[in-house]
Parts: C-alpha cells; sequence; structure tokens
C-alpha cells in the first residue's frame, strides 16, 4: 500500500494541474454570479452521497427540501459504497435519483479519486445543478468538490472546519476535509471550535454559517420516535459494541484491538461482544480470522442505522474509531473508547462520555475495565447546549439555501 504521504504526492500534483488561476476560491459567491446562472424556474440543488454516514447526515437535508416549491434536488449515489448507500437512504424512506456504477476496485486512493471526480463530473454537467452540496471528509465528498470546483459550480460543504492536529492523521478524512475547504463557497459548521478552525484558515466569515450536525437531526428523529419508546428495551448491561474501519487501524492494529478484545473477554466472561463488521477486507479479513471463533464475539454485517443506535443505546461500553459514533454516544448515554490517538470532534471529549486510547492492548483493556466500572451518567439532552447543536442543522442550512440561492439571486 502506498504511503499517506505519497498518495498525497500525487493528489496534489493532480490539484495543480487542475486548478484554475482564479483567485476567488475563499469567498462566498457572489450574488451576481448567482444571478448569471439564471433567476428561472426552481433552483437545482445537486446533493451526493458515497457512503452510510453521509446518508445518514444528507438524509435529513434532502427531507427539508423535499417538495420545496423554489428549491429541488438531485440525489446522487456516487457507487463508492452504492449498496450501503441505497439501503441507508431507504430507510430515510429516500432513494437516489441517480445511481453511478459501483466504484471499481482500483490500485490507490488516487486512481479512486480520478475515477469518481470524471463520472460526478459527467453527473454535474449534465444536471446544471446551482449548487452542489457534499458532507464530510470521505472519498466521494472530496471527489464531489473537485467535480464541482471543474465545472465552475458553487460547492456547500456539510459538516466543514472539523480538524485534528495532525494534516495526515486520520488519514485520509482529515486530508479530505481541509482541502474540501478551499473548494466550497458555503460552509456549514457542525460547532463552534469548526466556525474558527475556518476563519482561521482564512475562509471568509460571511461563508460559514454554525448549524449544528446534520447527524444530531437523524438521531433526535431516532431517540424521539413515538412507536420505538412504546416497546423501550432495558438496558442490556453486558453488551459491548464494536466498530473498526479507520485507515489507521487496518492491518497490524487490528491485530492490536483484536488481542485486546480477547483480553477483555476473559477478563469479563459475561460480556458479549457484537463487533458489525465493515467490509474492507483489509480491516475485516484480520477480525474474521482471529475472533470469527471466539465464543464471545457476535461478528455481523454492518447494522441498519437505527437498529445500530439501538444496540448503542443499550450497550455497556461502545469501542469505535468512527467520527459519527462519537456524537452521538454522548447522547444515547453511553460509554465511548476511541482507539485513536487523535479526534476532530474534541467536543465531545468535554462530555465525560468519549475517552481517546492509544492502539496498544494492555491500554485497550485498562481503559474498558475502568469505564465497565465506573458509575453510568446520564445521557446528554440534544439543545441548544448540546456540543452539535439541538437537532435542528437541517432547517437551518436550508434556510441558508434559500437566502443564498433565492433572495440574494434576485437581490
Ligand atoms: N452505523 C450504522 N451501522 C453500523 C455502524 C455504524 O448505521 O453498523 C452508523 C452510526 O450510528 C453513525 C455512522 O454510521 O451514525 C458512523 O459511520 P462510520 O463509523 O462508518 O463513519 P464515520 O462516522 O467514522 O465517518
Amino acid at each position: 500500500m502506498p504511503s499517506a504521504e505519497r498518495l498525497v504526492e500525487s493528489l496534489r500534483r493532480d490539484e495543480t494541474r487542475a486548478s484554475p488561476a482564479r483567485g476567488d476560491r475563499f469567498h462566498p459567491l457572489s450574488a451576481n454570479a448567482l444571478h448569471a446562472r439564471g433567476c428561472d424556474g426552481p433552483k437545482v440543488i445537486l446533493i451526493i452521497a458515497g457512503t452510510r454516514p453521509e446518508c445518514i447526515k444528507l438524509a435529513p437535508i434532502v427531507r427539508a427540501l423535499t417538495d420545496h416549491p423554489e428549491l429541488s434536488t438531485v440525489l446522487v449515489n456516487s457507487g463508492q459504497h452504492a449498496l450501503a448507500v441505497r439501503e441507508t437512504l431507504a430507510e430515510f424512506a429516500l432513494r437516489s435519483d441517480i445511481e453511478l456504477a459501483p466504484l471499481p476496485c482500483l490500485p490507490h486512493l488516487s486512481a479512486s479519486h480520478q475515477h469518481l471526480r470524471v463520472e460526478l463530473r459527467a453527473v454535474i454537467q449534465r444536471c446544471k445543478p446551482n449548487l452542489v452540496i457534499i458532507q464530510g471528509d470521505t472519498l466521494t465528498a472530496y471527489s464531489g468538490a473537485r467535480a464541482a470546483h471543474d465545472t465552475g459550480r458553487a460547492l456547500a460543504h456539510v459538516e466543514a472546519g472539523l480538524r485534528t492536529d495532525a494534516i495526515l492523521e486520520p488519514f485520509p478524512e482529515e486530508w479530505f476535509r481541509r482541502r474540501i475547504a478551499r473548494f466550497a463557497q458555503m460552509h456549514f459548521a457542525p460547532c463552534r471550535s469548526a466556525v474558527e478552525n475556518l476563519v482561521a484558515e482564512g475562509v471568509a466569515e460571511s461563508a460559514v454559517q454554525h448549524v449544528g450536525n446534520t447527524g444530531i437531526d437523524s438521531l433526535r428523529e431516532f431517540l424521539d420516535d413515538p412507536e420505538r419508546n412504546q416497546h423501550r428495551a432495558r438496558r442490556a448491561s453486558a453488551t459491548v459494541l464494536v466498530t473498526l474501519h479507520r485507515r489507521g487501524n487496518y492491518d497490524r492494529n487490528a491485530s492490536i484491538v483484536c488481542d485486546a478484545l480477547i483480553d477483555l473477554a476473559a477478563a469479563r466472561p459475561e460480556l458479549r461482544m457484537l463487533f458489525p463488521v465493515h467490509p474492507n477486507p483489509q480491516v475485516s479479513a484480520t477480525i474474521r480470522r482471529r475472533l470469527g471463533e471466539h465464543p464471545s464475539f457476535d461478528l455481523v454485517e454492518p447494522l441498519p442505522y437505527r437498529e445500530f443506535v439501538e444496540h448503542a443505546l443499550h450497550a455497556a461500553l461502545i469501542i469505535s474509531d468512527s467520527g459519527g459514533v462519537q456524537e452521538e454516544a454522548p447522547h444515547l448515554g453511553t460509554p465511548l473508547l476511541v482507539p485513536r490517538c487523535n479526534t476532530e470532534r474534541r467536543e465531545c471529549l468535554a462530555t465525560g462520555f468519549v475517552r481517546l486510547v492509544s492502539v496498544d492492548r494492555t491500554a485497550i483493556v485498562r481503559a474498558a475495565l475502568d469505564t465497565l466500572q465506573a458509575p453510568r451518567l446520564r445521557a446528554l439532552p440534544i439543545d441548544d447546549d448540546a456540543p452539535f447543536g439541538a437537532g435542528r442543522a437541517a432547517l437551518m442550512i436550508v434556510s441558508a439555501l434559500e437566502t443564498m440561492l433565492l433572495e440574494r439571486a434576485y437581490a
């Protein structure tokens, strides 16, 4: 596998070759530029999703725009994780309008990026949207950002401005997220520190909106669902829910986490370990080989969103390198250990539910045993004081889109 540095080098070369000499990339799109795109008929917003978390976090926006009299949406499944996107959208009663062919297995990240960028560019050229929306820090988000830039379309980035303290950690997510900021004209920040990060990097303040995280919108809907609350199950205090999918935790690190989980199962034999295994063979092969036959482990396919969150709500402990799960765990009241050396969601650490733990066998076991013994904290309410907002991010985004695409365009 090429190193992160070599992959970044090839992506960087590619950006230098293709970027036009325009100096306005850091500024919000001017009203005139929008006006020039025409004011007749509904404005078209092209929304691109390539992975499950993108669907979970874009669904509230797509739904808030449904039946909007002046803004219409085209929802694109990029093909990165085509099936997961199809299934997750269906959970939110949504279907993509355009589904690209599944992303072929290419030798490295920059080849996959080139492929997706070309495909998405063709979609944008065909749909001629007034605005492209991408979410987060995935290959799809970065490729969508590049494709929007290639075609001269305005770009909005949802969940903009999260930063770790190292550009290649985690790789490639951190790098993608930072680069996307260079191509976007609207930056929807999920928390205050994200606003500060963007402004410190030179993004115009007027181009940044603090809206909260749309993932909390989806979580709030789940928690408020009266049907689910009717048969609210007891807290199953003997389950540890585990997920692992970050590139930094492939191969050797996956083995270390498996060793730690085996030790934990030996120390606390009453625990059941529920492990939805990510399809990527670089992480799943190790997990299945090491844990597949162990009687304490239930290795399952990735779970539907609502099922996963239900398990997360009832678990005694979650061990996960996920970003989204860090946002969710405090509101579910479930402690989370994150086997990573840093996080772009530092607000989560301050809640008392989320703790970073180095990828070290002894450290993970010790942290897990300590956490399991500690008294359980009350779940953090989803309200205006919550780090990622009160679950109304999508409405705030739609209101900003209306201002940008409708009011200002007519000004
Ligand atoms: N999730 C899910 N099924 C699973 C594992 C996670 O629906 O089997 C949800 C989880 O609730 C969260 C999101 O997927 O909303 C996190 O996605 P992931 O960990 O894949 O990506 P990241 O957030 O790290 O980008």
